[in-house]
């Protein structure tokens, strides 16, 4: 599921934190990298995220929503 699809924009979209995580059949899961160690952050927080005390902006759009899916670097 895109961010896009969750409901709308989500902080996790631009976090440096947030992995993409596919499963055998396909689906994708976004996974909060803060999870580990601080029991404040879920796993797989529920999409979309408007607010967050952890996040923290990704340096790059890592095209978490582009249409391929594979999170490519969309600009430098
Ligand atoms: S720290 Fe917050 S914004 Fe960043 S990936 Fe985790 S839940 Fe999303």
């Amino acid at each position: 599921m895109s961010f896009l699809r969750a409901g709308g924009p989500s902080l996790c979209q631009g976090c440096v934190h947030v992995r993409r995580v596919e499963s055998a059949k396909g689906s994708v899961f976004w996974m909060c990298g803060r999870h580990v160690g601080d029991p404040r952050f879920p796993k797989y927080p529920p999409q979309p995220v408007r607010a967050c005390s952890g996040h923290s902006p990704a340096p790059v759009s890592r095209g978490l929503d582009a249409p391929d899916g594979k999170g490519r670097v969309e600009r430098e």
